[in-house]
């Protein structure tokens, strides 16, 4: 049968999937929001094979969502920072947090007083956000860098059971590795 749809689709739904529909892109896109940068702690973090990470970041600077900047000369390394268009993809990723958390995706079978995640407030204005897209206490859009976070002690636990290191508060922002 011949093929009837154009790739790539001229929907832009379609088009954003052939990123985006990629668990391992998504969960290094977590970290890089996280302000996790260095390879060695995506990949620890992440869970993910070294081939995985390299195959996805390399994926993800020759679509323009990342650049890598040298930060270290003997031996040469780079780390990865998220371009506009990267930063852009804010929204995708906060809407897959407010939405698992608001409908308990998949069921965790821990309670109606189960604590969010990870709780953020409005910088600006020390608001507590909850699972909102504007600020409840002043009503601006939130955005890449509006946030700071304050992990739950299970998911710090979660997190550093991965590799040992300590979860410090996760700030959209942030420089940290
Ligand atoms: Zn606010």
């Amino acid at each position: 049968m011949p093929r009837t749809v154009p790739l790539p689709s001229l929907c832009p739904i379609a088009r954003s999937a052939t990123l985006l529909g990629d668990r391992a892109v998504l969960l290094i896109l977590r970290e890089l929001f996280f302000g996790v940068r260095r390879f060695d702690a995506i990949q620890r973090n992440t869970g993910l094979t070294p081939q995985m990470v390299s195959a996805r970041l390399r994926q993800l600077e020759k679509q323009g969502v990342i650049e890598r900047h040298p930060y270290q000369v003997h031996p040469v390394r780079h780390d990865h920072w998220l371009t506009p268009a990267g930063q852009d993809l804010f929204s995708v990723l906060y809407a897959m947090r407010n939405w698992s958390e608001r409908w308990g995706f998949p069921a965790l079978d821990q309670g109606p007083q189960r604590d969010l995640a990870i709780r953020y407030t409005h910088r600006t204005c020390g608001h507590d956000v909850g699972l909102e897209t504007i600020c409840p206490g002043c009503g601006e859009e939130l955005r890449y860098g509006s946030l700071v976070g304050q992990p739950s002690e299970a998911l710090a636990r979660e997190r550093a059971s991965l590799g040992g290191m300590p979860l410090r508060s996760m700030d959209s922002a942030a420089t940290t590795d």
